[in-house]
């Protein structure tokens, strides 16, 4: 068979080249006569692959070298007991935006160490919309503010970065990360789970103000600090070794397609061929804000859901494939993350024009 199109929220569509040139170098990485998931993560090989893929997205984000990068392992999930057991820093509470699924995880597992408030919500609309600054209520107690720029399941990203003053803002950039330019100073945090934007599962990203690292919560498992990765440069125990090896040859794809700047346009446009159909026609329907829409996830509904069945069974053998919804909301959902070509999103369409057309 040929590769699909592949339209899964995560693990999701990598690179064709990046997945060739792992391919390529899968039995011996450069010469050295072994496959880098063989290699000793001290060796001077791995060091070299991991200090590369630093420097390059150090690159690709510009990142300030206040900023310590730390490859992690667990998940956003356990980023979300991390943030407060290490942000909270002698403060008792912290706000969060509730937009969404993932913003809902990210609460209930703060409740379990501070108190949280809800500084702005969506909920009222079913998540279909980022409440916009005029009506966010910020504590300026707060030890952080947390929001989930890109709520994957629900498909809704904010445009903007939230203004929250001297508190450090948080973001879980996982299905938005490297999908456009970042300006990583407004932000005391940023995390991201690999397996949407950046490389295979496994592997958790973050990029942390040195300012905020060193004081956590009594009883904070040593794993769980983000000061004993600062200090062994995420090197404490052994790294997801073949996971930054893949992240860092994305990093490079993407320095060859030209960064963040080009790839935020590539975005635009993708995302564009799909919101233009789906707003053309009354046999589809999108149900998120058309300002809030994201570039990364695009759900959106079969008005008569019994053909939704029908819909998913003839996209497959058109290597239309993983456009099933998530299951908290049905209809489907198309992940058109980086790699994702607009070939791609434009066969999506021809079909479901197609299937317009014969079910119409
Ligand atoms: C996928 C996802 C998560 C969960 O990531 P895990 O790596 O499975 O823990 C959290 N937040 C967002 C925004 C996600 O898209």
């Amino acid at each position: 068979m040929e590769r699909i199109y592949n339209f899964s929220a995560g693990p999701a569509i990598l690179p064709e080249e990046v997945l060739e040139q792992a391919r390529d170098e899968m039995l011996n990485w450069q010469g050295c006569g072994m496959s880098v998931m063989e290699m000793s993560h001290r060796g001077k090989e791995f060091m070299g692959i991991a200090a590369q893929a630093e420097a390059d997205l150090r690159e690709l984000m510009a990142i300030p070298a206040n900023y310590k990068v730390l490859f992690l392992q667990g998940g956003a999930s356990s980023q979300f007991a991390m943030v407060p057991m290490n942000l909270l820093r002698g403060k008792t509470g912290a706000d969060y935006a509730n937009t969404g699924q993932w913003s809902k995880k990210a609460i209930k597992e703060a409740k379990r160490y501070c108190t949280v408030n809800i500084a702005a919500s969506s909920e009222d609309a079913n998540f279909s919309y980022a409440p916009s600054q005029d009506k966010w209520r910020l504590d300026p107690q707060a030890a952080y503010v947390h929001y989930t720029p890109n709520e994957t399941i629900g498909g809704v990203e904010f445009n903007w970065v939230p203004a929250t003053g001297d508190v450090p803002l948080v973001a879980d950039m996982s299905s938005n990360i490297l999908s456009r330019p970042v300006d990583v100073k407004r932000y005391g945090l940023i995390y991201a789970g690999a397996q949407k934007n950046i490389g295979p599962a496994g592997l958790t990203l973050a990029m942390v103000c040195e300012d905020l690292v060193g004081e956590t919560l009594p009883g904070t498992p040593t794993m769980f600090d983000y000061k004993t990765h600062v200090d062994n440069e995420s090197m404490y125990n052994t790294p997801p070794t073949y996971g930054i090896y893949i992240a860092g040859l994305v990093f490079k794809w993407l320095k060859r397609k030209g960064g963040l700047a080009k790839m935020e346009e590539l975005n635009i446009a993708k995302a564009n061929v799909l919101y233009s159909y789906l707003d053309s026609t009354e046999f589809y329907g999108c149900p998120t804000a058309t300002s809030d829409r994201s570039r990364m996830n695009v759900p959106f509904t079969l008005k008569d859901a019994a053909l939704d069945e029908e819909f998913l069974k003839q996209a497959k053998p058109r290597g239309l494939a993983q456009l099933k919804g998530h299951r908290s909301v049905g209809g489907m959902r198309a992940s058109i993350y980086n790699a994702m070509p607009i070939e791609g999103v434009r066969a999506l369409v021809e079909f479901m024009k197609e299937f317009e057309k014969s079910h119409g």
